[in-house]
């Protein structure tokens, strides 16, 4: 037999499969999804590949497999879903296979691969009676060698150390009862368990309102007849979505089947997985997310390779673990753009998800109160069925939403980042013994450095982009590579002395607060405060705990926490997102704003919000005070109709990076040259627009170029594709590295 090889490699030119012979003894250990080592051109060391088909024979002369890895391998289908994968994202099968691995286990080096842990483990290595026959005839005297002895009978499987521990026995003792033929020894695996020692009381399921219940049928209608349906849970933040969730995962569960629950990497809090394992209890649960180590990841995907684990609770990596009994697909917040891979493979987990739905026969569900235009369009074709709660499950009323035009603040004299209005309610607030929150989505003190006498910008050695002032390190830093310098005292162009620094970030707001009201307690929340393993988890637990009166923070701060005493919100600069070069900056403003304002008055205390903006006739703004996500659809839809933006075609983006920059346009013309040649000739329905410097068109380094198509993004243009990036690799332009987008979740 002949397995046809893929190299764990991301050189584009390897991606191609090499036919290597199947030996004999290997013959019921091979198949389809294997990882094996074979010898790979002049080579010394062996190379690892995957299997990805076997066949009957070869037209070339072929080497033999060397090794096969018996373990860590993964399934034909996986395989299937990398092929399609690599076609669709423009990158090699075996990156795609990666994903699907172990955690801890894609690199090439065996060394350095996660694997299982073990332990010592102990058990008796006589029968209880004969042991027993031995008390009896004093042949064992020691009390506590009886009673470490009756007491393993009771114990099936336990490590020696924690043996030791709870039968408050020394290792001494073990090593005499081994050494007399009574216990032995052995190797275990072990499991790194990240819920250990963890207690959270149990919930049951509460009764659906009408609303929640018609969703919920809908669902299970569909998981009954074993549609491949999609549904849109559009819901305001606390209508109780996740109720519906609960409930339909122990549909699942009651189906014998697993469930897979996707949430922003952010909100995959304890909060948020304490309320599944309150539910469900932790045994069917694993958890999939960065926070864990690798080899708590590790022993995660084991347990659901093994069945163990029926419900599956990750951020969009967790898509591809090692379900083989698929019932429900669940993505929560689903307009959030950590969906949306940004490195390679440049995946949308969304179009995993259908792939996988499909497949397997289940529906999908996403929630959102926000949801992506692209969704709710599909929603409004009748693609997804919509199922709509329109109000919040515990009666808590929305909030007050009002706009602050910082214009005006400006003209009565107020220079400061904080509303005379919010300054009263924060100060109302801080005596009700109320909590604030106030977001920020900038960084650092000031994020703009600039001499006024010339005009010169601060900007970062190797990114073409305005560096920002730290003041507690006093440096000026870039926020894309973290090159740092001193700031000047006077301009490096003109020497002027008269240097401005503008645009507040978090830590000059925190300042501010600090001196505006002394008596408020307050804690900050940004890249900057989040360090360590768990601080965002810490920062969380404090504000609420220890009641904190005002929480300042970045788009952290957002996301699906439940804070009951708070109940004003502040949006210092509600403009931030509006400015970027995006199409979705209407869109991204929206979403940012009502995710904000659903963090105040969550409980019986009507809350507040003050979105300060210098744009209060922007549309975003406009119908985030009305809380009207419908309105904000029909008017955004018109606009990206009228631009030809998603949903109504694809955006393609085509990019071009290296540290040489006559090669870097050199690739972007010849790509550029390629593809139209080829709209002409196969007369391909594409909008190609010309080569042009990226918004920020230095990083690190690296100028940057790129392309833009628009199109209905298909099988022959994606061939097209394809093949002009095949013809670009032949003209062997040094150095420059080509990345292709499909509809990417940042412009920049
Ligand atoms: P969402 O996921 O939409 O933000 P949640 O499911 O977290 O909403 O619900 C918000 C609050 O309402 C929670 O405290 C939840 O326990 C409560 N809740 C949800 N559904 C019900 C229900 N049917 N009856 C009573 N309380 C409910
Ligand atoms: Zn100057
Ligand atoms: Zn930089």
């Amino acid at each position: 037999m002949i397995a046809e090889i893929i190299m764990n490699s991301s050189v584009r030119n390897l991606d191609k499969t090499f036919d290597y012979s199947i030996p004999f003894d290997m013959e019921d250990k091979i198949h389809i999804g294997s990882r094996v080592l074979v010898k790979f051109g002049n080579i010394k060391e062996l190379k690892e590949g995957f299997v990805v088909n076997i066949k009957d024979k070869s037209d070339f002369e072929v080497k033999d497999i060397s090794k096969v890895e018996e373990k860590d391998f993964i399934d034909e289908a996986k395989v299937n879903l990398a092929k399609w994968m690599s076609k669709r994202y423009f990158c090699n099968v075996s990156e795609c296979i990666k994903l699907m691995l172990p955690p801890g286990t894609g690199t090439n080096n065996l060394e350095n691969r996660a694997k299982e842990k073990t332990a010592r483990f102990i058990r008796l290595a006589k029968s209880i009676d004969e042991i027993e026959f031995d008390i009896e005839s004093k042949k064992i005297k020691s009390d506590k060698h009886i009673r470490a002895l009756r007491m393993l009978d009771k114990i099936s499987e336990i490590p020696s150390k924690e043996f030791e521990e709870i039968a408050d026995v020394s290792s001494a003792v073990l090593k005499t009862l081994e050494k007399n033929g009574y216990i032995e020894f052995y190797e275990n695996a072990v499991e790194r368990n990240p819920f250990l020692h963890k207690v959270v009381a149990s919930t049951n399921n509460l009764k659906l309102t009408d609303e929640q219940q018609s969703a919920f049928t809908a669902v299970e209608n569909a998981l009954d007849d074993m549609m491949n349906s999609e549904f849109l849970l559009f819901g305001v933040t606390g209508s109780g979505k996740t109720e519906v969730y609960l409930q339909l995962i122990e549909k699942v569960l009651e189906m014998g089947k697993t469930s897979v629950m996707l949430v922003p990497e952010i909100s995959l809090t304890p909060q948020t997985v304490d309320r599944f394992i309150a539910r469900f209890g932790q045994e069917k649960i694993a958890v999939l997310h960065s926070k864990l180590s690798v080899g708590e990841r590790y022993d995660q995907w084991y347990k659901i390779k093994n069945g163990e684990a029926k419900i599956v609770i990750g951020a969009r990596s967790a898509m591809f673990a090692p379900i083989n009994d698929l019932g429900i697909i669940i993505i929560d917040e689903e307009h959030d753009s950590s969906y949306k891979s940004e490195t390679t493979p440049r995946y949308n987990v969304k179009d995993v998800a259908r792939y996988l739905a499909k497949e397997y026969s289940v529906p999908i569900v996403f929630g959102s109160a926000t949801p992506d235009m692209d969704t709710y369009y599909k929603a409004q074709n009748g693609d997804i069925e919509l199922l709509e709660l329109t109000k919040r499950a515990n009666e808590a009323s929305l909030p007050d939403i009002n706009i602050v035009d910082m214009r005006r603040e400006l003209a009565n004299g107020n220079r400061s980042s904080i509303s005379m209005r919010l300054f009263e309610y924060i100060k109302q607030n801080l005596k009700d013994k109320k909590q604030t929150i106030l977001f920020l989505n900038r960084r650092g003190y000031s994020t703009f450095v600039m001499c006024r006498n010339c005009g010169y910008v601060a900007k970062c050695k190797h990114c073409n982009i305005a560096l920002t002032y730290h003041s507690k390190e006093n440096r000026l830093r870039c926020h894309y590579c973290g090159y740092e310098e001193i700031p000047f005292k006077s301009c490096p162009e003109c020497d002027s002395g008269s240097i401005k620094y503008s645009g507040s970030g978090t830590q000059k707001l925190e300042e501010e607060v600090n001196k505006m009201f002394p008596e408020a307690s307050t804690i900050r929340m940004d890249v900057d405060t989040v360090t360590k393993k768990n601080s965002h988890e810490d920062i969380i637990n404090r504000f609420k705990d220890e009641n904190i009166d005002i929480l300042i923070g970045t788009q952290m701060v957002v996301k699906g926490h439940h804070f009951p005493n708070v109940t004003l919100v502040g949006v210092i600069f509600a403009d931030g997102s509006l400015n970027i070069d995006d199409y979705r900056a209407h869109e991204r403003t929206f979403q940012i704003l009502t995710q904000v304002a659903g963090r105040a008055g969550r409980e019986k205390e009507k809350g507040n919000v003050f979105i300060q903006t210098y744009n209060p006739d922007n549309l975003a703004i406009e119908f985030s005070k009305q809380q009207d996500y419908k309105r904000f659809y029909d008017t955004e839809i018109k606009i990206r109709k009228a631009l030809k933006y998603p949903p109504f075609c694809d955006i393609i983006l085509i990019g071009f990076s290296s540290e040489n920059e006559k090669n870097v346009i050199e690739s972007a013309k010849q790509m550029y040259m390629c593809l139209k040649d080829k709209i002409i000739s196969e007369k391909l329905p594409i909008i190609l627009y010309k080569p042009v410097p990226a918004p920020i068109d230095r990083i690190k380094n690296k100028y940057r170029w790129r392309l833009i198509v628009k199109c209905k993004f298909d099988d022959k243009i994606n061939d097209a594709i394809y093949e002009c990036l095949k013809d670009l690799e032949s003209k062997n332009i040094r150095d420059v590295k080509t990345i292709i987008d499909v509809n990417p979740s940042n412009m920049m």
